[in-house]
């Protein structure tokens, strides 16, 4: 029985059935003025529609954003008053915070609870952290040179476009809008077709921040079309991309054959999470764990879907995940109660339900989940709990973006780093132990960009959050964002 709050059903009954593209301060519609349906995922219905953009309208976007480059209405405004604007934008997404969250839990089914607590959040407090950042950054200059000074700056690259997922589509979103604004840039957003309607709202909210008009953009459409006009357009000094591996990899082809523009890369994982024996305790690890690999109905790229278990302990880890993953609520994303939403779309998940057929078909034991919908009607999936698996399975092997995890078992520390580090994706890691040596080790011989001791998916803003080998390249989060989205330049001066 479904109880969704009155306030939430009003937000929900107000969201507008069209919305435009937003165009650097105003609404707009595609040049073939072509629209496409966005499907509630839990209704399972056409709950709007936004703009079917093309080539044309990218290069527009591109034209307008350049030439407020140039103007330096953005790019030549002092960095506290840029970021001033930037603290306003934060303010005003804090004070809409139910209204995004709503937009966010109806276009991509995250429940209401965690879209306003955990995504708009984190969208304003990205933002705010970068505002207050953007005039303490400072440049640089050897000293002791005698007859010589020597300045190291950096200068804004110009237009970034970035290209987002739908799984967490403001705060993954921000990631980059946020750093790349804060340095001056003007920025075109290209959010996954079915989360647009959070990013333009977001977009409008700018605005009435202070934002000045060109500077940033949201385009809508389809990614192989709208993407790839970006990724392919000479005017684009830098692609910031979150996504696929498959889409990463082409996105270097599309630079390297326009304008070798800076492509940084934020794409997919299948991360292992490690609980030795002496985890500190062991029953907040198997509830991190079963966090990990359903929080967001398991759509995470960081989601915990290899669980490797200490031998004396593994049937009591089993056990205890199995059990939580069964107490897990799945609804209505509006209900405040609900703990799991839809998966996002249909085909979303026809394909994590396919990966439980493949692992039953291999051999693996499921303790509980079903290769079936929980409803037949509606893309609900129960959490997935394999054993049995190994790294040559394609349940275990490949990053499937649903609430899957397989357990298995392991004698010593180097077993576990063994199958920790036996994958094609270098994400995040979390391992659990109180032995202070064993962290280091662990931390050190574990091939990923984060790893999260006795914890999982910790971070602040000042922290760098990125992948190795095929879950991406850089970094996003802190200053150390800021390098993509700047050039370095030397200047001698002899004296
Ligand atoms: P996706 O299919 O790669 O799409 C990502 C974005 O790229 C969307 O905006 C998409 O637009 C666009 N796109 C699609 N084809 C394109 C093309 N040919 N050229 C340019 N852009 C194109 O990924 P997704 O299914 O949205 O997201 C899931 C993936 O993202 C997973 O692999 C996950 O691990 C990864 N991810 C990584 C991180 C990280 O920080 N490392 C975080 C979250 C998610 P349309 O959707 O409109 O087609």
């Amino acid at each position: 029985m479904s109880t969704v709050p009155a306030e939430l059903r009003s937000l929900s009954a107000a969201v507008p059935t069209s919305f435009g593209m937003w165009d650097g301060g105003g609404w707009a519609e595609a040049a073939g003025f072509e629209t496409l349906p966005l499907r509630d995922p839990w209704a399972d219905a056409v709950f709007t529609h936004v703009p079917a953009a093309s080539t044309t309208d990218v290069d527009r976007m591109v034209k307008t954003a350049t030439a407020t480059f140039g103007s330096g209405s953005w790019s030549r405004m002092s960095p506290a008053q840029r970021g001033g604007i930037l603290i306003a934008w934060a303010d005003l997404i804090d004070q809409h915070a139910d209204e995004l969250a709503v937009l966010v839990s109806r276009e991509m089914g995250k429940p209401f609870r965690d879209a306003r607590t955990v995504e708009v959040a984190t969208t304003a407090k990205l933002l705010r952290w970068y505002g207050q950042l953007a005039d303490k950054l400072m440049d640089e200059s050897p000293r002791g040179l005698t007859d010589a000074l020597a300045l190291v700056t950096r200068e804004p690259v110009g237009v970034v476009a970035a290209i987002t997922p739908w799984n967490f589509p403001l705060s993954l979103a921000m990631l980059k809008i946020a750093p790349a604004l804060m340095a001056g840039n003007s920025l075109i957003l290209k959010p996954a077709l079915q989360t647009s309607v959070s990013s333009l709202r977001l977009a409008e909210l700018s605005s009435l921040a202070g934002l000045p008009d060109g500077v940033f953009h949201v385009v809508t459409g389809r990614g192989a079309a709208v993407g790839t006009a970006l990724s392919r357009h000479a005017g684009v000094a830098c692609i910031s991309f979150t996504g696929s591996t498959e889409v990463g990899l082409r996105l270097l082809g599309d630079s390297a054959a326009s304008n070798g523009k800076t492509v940084s890369l934020e794409l997919g994982g299948k991360s292992p999470n490690i609980i030795f024996a002496d985890a500190p305790d062991l029953e907040v690890a198997i509830r991190t764990a079963v966090w990990a690999f359903t929080f967001n109905t398991g759509q995470m790229c960081t989601a915990g879907s290899r669980l490797y278990v200490e031998q004396s302990v593994y049937d009591q880890v089993v056990d205890g995940v199995r059990v939580g993953a069964e107490r897990l609520r799945i609804g209505d994303p509006l209900d405040p109660t609900t703990d799991l939403g839809p998966l996002s779309s249909r085909s979303q998940c026809g394909t994590v339900l396919e990966y439980i057929t493949s692992g039953l078909h291999d051999g693996a034991t499921l303790h509980t989940g079903s290769d079936q919908p929980v409803d037949a009607d509606r893309s609900t999936i129960a959490p997935a709990v394999f054993t049995g698996t190994n790294g040559s399975m394609q349940v275990a092997r490949e990053e499937i973006f649903g609430p899957v995890v397989c357990i298995q078992p392991f004698q010593d520390e180097q077993e576990a780093l063994r199958l920790a580090n036996d994958t094609e994706f270098g994400l995040a890691a979390s391992v659990w132990t109180r032995d202070v040596s064993r962290i280091h080790r662990m931390a050190r011989g574990l091939d990923v960009g984060n790893v999260w001791i006795n914890s999982y998916e910790e971070g602040v803003p000042a922290t760098p959050f990125g992948g190795r080998k095929m879950s991406g390249n850089g970094s996003d989060k802190g200053t150390y964002a800021v390098d993509k989205y700047t050039h370095l330049k030397h200047t001698w001066i002899a004296l």
